[in-house]
């Protein structure tokens, strides 16, 4: 068992006023043998000190019992209080922790969310300028996907998501920011790509999900997305590296779908 602090000043506190207790009791004993030999003015004078030390085993007596039965009792209860306002504030910070983590998390698929992406995005940038390496980032968007939806089902269309999410996943390196940036939309950036590598990992991940064996009921469904990419200048603001990106998607959209565009 763990003591308080305050609990363990409080038995100090104890240990003293006991031994003050037993000096004073010596001292009483030591009075009332002498007592028994004397007379007269010094009979008087210890008889005296005999009643002051007895008047004072008395008092400590009583700080004793007070302490034992009324002061030790509330240095419990605070005790008791303040390690469950300790518990409480663990628990409110971990609860907080799973909330912060929430905030950036897409519940559909449990990868990154916009919020997190547009965060880890300048953070790179800011990062990578430092070093003068490129960033890539990649925009996909699944193609007719409210086609998906109304024929099959939002169901179907929900496990649909999570399967380009996973295909998303594995194929990237430990370090690629991959994000649902909201509805059929989906960014990855990649560091220390220039356009040439970026464009084949785009290409290798479309071939990939239009491959992705998703079922409703026994048919087998074909999803295709189309992908802009924009590598990093060094300069631009993130805001404009993913507006060309953005522009290459619609760009990859007019020229019929399922396809990169750069
Ligand atoms: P495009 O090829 O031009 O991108 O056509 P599209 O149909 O994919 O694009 P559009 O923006 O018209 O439709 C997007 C659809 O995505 C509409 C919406 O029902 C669907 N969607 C958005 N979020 C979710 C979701 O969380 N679950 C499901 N099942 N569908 C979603
Ligand atoms: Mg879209
Ligand atoms: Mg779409």
């Amino acid at each position: 068992m763990r003591f308080h602090k305050s609990e363990s000043a409080f038995f100090v506190f104890i240990v003293v006023i006991l031994a003050a207790g037993v000096v004073d009791l010596l001292a009483y004993d030591l009075a009332q043998t002498f007592l028994e030999t004397s007379s007269g003015e010094v009979a008087r004078a210890l008889r005296a000190i005999g009643g002051y030390l007895f008047a004072s085993l008395v008092l400590i007596a009583t700080a004793l019992f007070f302490g034992i039965f009324f002061i030790y009792p509330q240095i419990r209860i605070q005790v008791r209080e303040e390690g469950k306002l300790r518990a409480m504030t663990r628990s409110l910070s971990a609860r907080s922790e799973t909330l912060e983590q929430a905030a950036l998390t897409d519940a559909l698929t449990g990868m990154q969310n916009r919020r997190y992406f547009d965060e880890a995005l300048s953070e790179y940038l800011e990062e990578f300028q430092r070093i003068g390496k490129p960033v890539g980032l990649m925009i996909f968007d699944l193609d007719h996907f409210k086609q998906v939806n109304d024929t099959h089902g939002h169901d179907v269309g929900d496990e649909v998501l999570r399967a380009v999410a996973g295909c998303l996943k594995d194929m990237t390196r430990y370090h690629d920011v991959v994000a649902r940036l909201g509805g059929e939309e989906f960014a990855i950036v990649a560091p220390n790509m220039d356009i040439t590598m970026l464009t084949r990992l785009a290409e290798r991940i479309r071939t990939a999900i239009a491959a992705m064996p998703v079922m409703s009921g026994n048919v087998r469904l074909r999803v295709t997305s189309s992908v802009g990419l924009a590598v990093w200048d060094g300069k631009e603001t993130a805001d404009s590296l993913f507006r060309r990106a953005d522009q290459q998607l619609y760009q990859a959209k007019k020229l019929g779908r399922n396809r990169v565009s750069a």
